[in-house]
């Protein structure tokens, strides 16, 4: 298996630190909103490549953060007028939602930023007493950055060149030796969250928690460490510093990024405003189908978001599942049971796809390749059973064209889900069936959402719903 490392900039052989085991670290979201569908974006294919490696028989590791305290959680919690942590437990849990919702698996840990202070503390003090760190006089603690020899080998920067760039921004009052040198603790400002330290009430910068959480919980070498191509300069650039400064030894093997997904080219973010929310999306449409359309093209790669993608990766979710719907009817109405010799050879035939699958897969996770054999599965079974197969082949090819999907978290025999809008808009038909006394439309309407698991219960507030 072959995985491009953003170190070498170059596919290389995957080779694990310990056989038959993987470590994978990848960086989370900051919580001081719902996710948009950038986010998503490493969230749905790194949950693939764990996928993929464990159904390749890797015993996977899997550890991923909320980074839950931050300029931007604590500016909302002022706007909101309550504390920092309301905010972060709030995105925690809605974040946690939708990734249920897209099927992402939960991470071996989750861990929170906040609750791993005491491990930054001891890595900072560490790498002060390495000579690699150094508090200023106003409490803050800054890395210094030259002295790390590997500087810049993650996002191949050389340091004058970054120096250049650094020249006309000293921020007056700054008391760093260097320019380049980045916060590894900051004093806290008036009203905001802190923590006792040797140097000063403060807490700690982003980067830190990410080496500290990544050595707790997989150790001080491992095998993976994802994120979004925008976190290799500086965020990755520096855990490599600070991790391998402290402990002596090569933090990751295999750096892996995802491509940004964008908005008429431009990326999504929360700061351009040009993003939807999973949310949203799961108003118009079965998250599995967000899955399906990000899986459509190479991880690396840029993706545009656009109705007409996500209407095409409807339709391609759709043919998929209704290859899996027919051979559940077929089935069911098999009357053979045992497979003919001429069906060995069909499902023997088959096996081909699994190989183009893994293939596939087995090159950088290529997951539009993946798809393709999942497609030509769906058709070549179309071709070759009918009314008149056996239980045994429907069954084999049943089963097969689940697996494949399964490991690219693909819901082959999901069934539709009405969505959050739909329901919005039956509650509302059904209120002005009642304004105009047309009670038997709005018990209609009841019963509409009833067979779909939606309960109504009519409150002072309003009309609320929870499905069954
Ligand atoms: P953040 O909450 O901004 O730290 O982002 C969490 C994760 O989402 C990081 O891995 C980012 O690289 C990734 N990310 C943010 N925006 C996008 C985007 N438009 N496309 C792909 N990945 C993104
Ligand atoms: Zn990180």
């Amino acid at each position: 298996m072959k995985v491009y490392n953003t170190l070498s900039r170059k596919k290389e052989e995957f080779v694990p630190l310990e056989e038959g085991k993987v470590k994978m670290y990848v960086c989370g979201p900051t919580v001081y909103n719902l996710i948009h569908i950038g986010n998503a974006r490493p969230m749905i294919v790194f949950d693939t490549v764990r996928r993929y490696l464990e159904y390749k028989g890797y015993d996977v590791n899997f550890v991923s953060n909320f980074t839950d305290v931050d300029d931007k959680i604590i500016k909302k919690a002022m706007e909101e007028g309550v504390s920092a942590q309301e905010i972060s437990k709030r995105y925690i849990a809605e974040c946690k939602k939708d990734m249920a919702a897209m099927n992402v698996e939960p991470a071996t840990a989750h861990p929170l930023a906040t609750e791993e202070i005491d491990g930054m503390l001891d890595m900072i003090s560490t790498l002060i007493e390495k000579g690699y760190a150094y508090p200023a006089a106003d409490g803050t603690v800054y890395f210094r950055t030259r002295k790390f020899q590997g500087y810049g080998k993650l996002s191949h920067k050389n340091l004058d060149d970054l120096q250049a760039g650094h020249r006309e921004i000293k921020v007056s009052g700054e008391e760093k030796e260097d320019p380049l040198d980045f916060v590894l603790w900051k004093p806290k400002k008036e009203g905001e969250p802190y923590w006792e330290s040797p140097w000063c009430q403060g807490r700690p910068g982003w980067h830190i928690e990410c080496s500290v959480m990544s050595k707790k919980y997989l150790g001080e070498e491992i095998d993976i460490h994802a994120g979004g191509e925008d976190l290799i300069f500086p965020h990755h650039e520096n855990e490599i510093a600070q991790s391998e400064a402290c402990n002596g030894k090569a933090f990751a093997k295999y750096w892996l990024h995802n491509g940004f997904l964008n908005i008429d080219n431009k990326k999504m973010s929360k700061s351009l405003g040009n993003f939807f929310t999973v949310r949203e999306i799961s108003e118009k449409y079965d998250l599995q189908v967000l899955r399906f359309f990000m899986l459509g093209a190479h991880y690396r790669s840029p993706l545009n978001f656009s109705a007409e993608l996500m209407e095409s990766a409807k339709s391609g979710l759709e043919r998929i599942r209704n290859g899996a719907q027919n051979l559940k009817h077929l089935s069911e109405n098999a009357k053979e049971e045992r497979m003919s010799g001429q069906e060995q050879e069909i499902w023997e035939g088959s096996q081909a796809f699994v190989t183009k699958f893994e293939a596939a897969m087995d090159d950088d996770f290529n997951t539009a390749d993946a798809i393709s054999a999942i497609f030509e599965l769906v058709k070549y079974s179309n071709t070759n059973v009918g009314g008149d197969s056996s239980k045994e082949l429907i069954g084999n090819l049943r089963q097969r064209l689940c697996q494949l999907c399964g490991i690219l978290g693909i819901i082959a025999e999901g069934k539709e889900e009405i969505l959050d809008g739909e329901i919005e808009k039956l509650i509302a038909e059904r209120q002005a069936a009642r304004k105009e006394k047309n009670f038997a439309r709005a018990d209609e309407i009841r019963g509409i959402l009833l067979e779909q698991g939606i309960i109504l219960e009519d409150t002072r507030e309003g009309v609320k719903w929870k499905r069954a």
